[in-house]
């Protein structure tokens, strides 16, 4: 009987356990890891469709987290006498190559639902016909799978709540698959390959990467690096995913009081901080789902238990919109096809938003802790978003581009969704803007975050902290904190601007 030879083709899915595609190949009696760097996917790119405008897709704090999180996954293939076969490259050119190299009879790989991926899916597909491979596709990254849904992707609840009930009542979660023995590589392996440098996917991220360093042009705070300032360090790969698991559900407890610390702005432990890793892969959802019932077996089970599956539950809601909605979720007008906004373009007030300087400090305690770390709350993300989309209306999408480079956790799914539904063009909206002053006052009462980001405002008590267009002069003066030389006047008139919107 011939051997078999297949390819597991690794995309954001940097794990060995709950890996369907990998648990599939390795029924052969031959596996071929890969892992492709797709240029497409670094650098600056075109939005695509109408008004397009340039994004850089990956920034550093991605590329960083995805480069270690590749590392991680060739070193445990290496300890299971495997290991991975890393190209910079298109994979529809690559896999054919090695796929051919190798006599494979078939690529096992994950498929996810959003535009850009389902395109180089197709290539791979038709490119892998070429060579007479057979490509073998599975759903691996949410926590119900889709066969499991209680109705059609078409007939999906475009609201959350209505969603959310359907699964909780009609759709069970399966159990995380274990990682599999690794059969050994075929003899005419090719060559593993380097894994590449920063400088060799973005030159410019490279030099932001070098200049990261310095230390910030801060009076309070000169000593301070970006890194010293930044709370969540985020360590890309499967391993320092689990131990994240293991740190915050069992060592911390923490999960016992998520529902009410999950609003926080400042810290490591408010929230669960697994975005990154389940972004990339290195987590599956199912496992973590498996791990908060284990936790609810020996420890407690409580609304806090329940929050997280419920959080994770919105992740899958977005992923199934995508399936759903293709490439109109992307669009301006949204899923809601909204043409009656009138966008605007103004790059010198949308620089300011993302530099984190358009004098509202909440909003600017933000935006620098998403470029500093690439990673900020979901109570900031939302008051950021709503300042561009609602109190600037400014293109929301430049928005959401410009968190796409940012984010350690960027899915395209959940960006592009929140951001939607944020904007009023996409799920369950009504007009959702955020009273950005009273959220401050609400949740950074002590105004820890906003010092914490801009320690300009170090001095001032939180309710100037939060609104420092309200001093005096004589008051700036007492406090050392000038308007427009220290920091910036407010861009906007916020009460009026809200005005606008009613
Ligand atoms: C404008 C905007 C953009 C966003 N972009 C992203 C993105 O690119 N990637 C991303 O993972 N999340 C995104 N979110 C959702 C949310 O902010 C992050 O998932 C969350 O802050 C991650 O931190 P955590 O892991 O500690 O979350 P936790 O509070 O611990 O939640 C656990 C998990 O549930 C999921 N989750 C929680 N809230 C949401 C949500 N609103 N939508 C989708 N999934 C959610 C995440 O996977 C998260 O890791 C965005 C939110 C906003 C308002």
């Amino acid at each position: 009987m011939s051997s078999h030879t297949a390819l597991v083709w690794f995309r954001r899915d940097l794990r060995l356990h709950d890996n369907e595609a990998l648990v599939d190949a390795c029924g052969a009696d031959r596996v071929v890891p890969v892992y492709c760097f797709d240029p497409r996917g670094y650098g600056q790119q075109p939005y695509g469709g109408p008004d397009s405008f340039d994004v850089r897709k990956t920034g550093l704090h991605r590329l960083r987290f995805r480069l270690e999180s590749v590392a991680d996954l060739r070193s445990s293939l290496r300890d299971r006498g495997s290991d991975l076969v890393v190209r910079i490259g298109r994979p529809e050119a690559v896999l054919p190559d090695v796929a051919t190299a190798v006599g494979a009879d078939s690529v096992s790989m994950h498929t996810w639902p959003t535009p850009e991926e389902r395109q180089v899916e197709s290539a791979v597909q038709q490119a892998l016909d070429n060579v007479g491979v057979e490509p073998r596709r599975f759903w691996g990254h949410t926590l119900t799978h889709p066969d499991d849904l209680p109705m059609d992707l078409d007939a999906l609840p475009d609201t959350y709540t209505t969603f959310r009930k359907a699964v909780e009542n009609d759709a069970s979660i399966r159990e995380p698959l274990h990682t599999p023995e690794l059969p050994a590589l075929p003899d005419s392996v090719p060559e593993p390959g380097e894994i590449p440098a920063l400088s060799d996917l973005d030159e410019d991220v490279s030099n932001a990467a070098q200049a990261e360093d310095e230390p910030l042009a801060s009076p309070n705070n000169e000593q301070a690096t970006p890194s010293e300032q930044a709370i969540p360090l985020f360590e890309g790969g499967e391993t320092a995913g689990r131990e994240r698991v293991e740190s915050y559900i069992w060592e911390g407890d923490h999960l016992r009081e998520y529902k009410e610390t999950r609003n926080g702005l400042v810290g490591r432990d408010y929230s669960s901080k697994f975005s990154p890793w389940l972004n990339e892969g290195c987590l599956s959802p199912r496992y973590v789902q498996s791990e908060v019932e284990r936790y609810e077996d020996v420890r407690v089970s409580n609304d806090s238990t329940y929050w997280l599956t419920f959080e994770l539950r919105w992740r899958d809601f977005f992923q199934f919109q995508t399936a759903k909605h293709g490439g109109e979720f992307f669009q301006r007008s949204g899923i809601r096809n909204r043409t009656d906004i009138d966008w605007r373009d103004d790059d010198a007030q949308f620089d300011r938003w993302a530099a984190g300087e358009t004098g509202i400090p909440f909003v600017d305690a933000a935006m620098r802790e998403l470029n500093a770390t690439g990673y900020v709350s979901n109570r900031a993300r939302q008051n950021a978003a709503s300042f561009l989309a609602n109190n600037l209306r400014l293109d929301w999408r430049r928005g959401a581009a410009y968190f796409e480079t940012q984010l350690v956790d960027y899915d395209p799914a959940s960006n592009y969704g929140n951001w939607a539904y944020i904007a009023g063009v996409g799920n369950d909206s009504r007009d959702r803007y955020f009273d950005i002053v009273a959220q401050a006052r609400r949740y950074d009462a002590d105004a820890e975050f906003v010092t914490h980001w801009l320690p300009e405002l170090a001095d001032l008590p939180p309710e100037y902290a939060h609104e420092p267009w309200k001093l005096t002069d004589a008051e700036q003066a007492d406090y050392g904190v000038q308007l427009g030389i220290d920091y910036p006047e407010p861009m906007v008139d916020l009460d009026a601007s809200y005005e606008k919107l009613d």
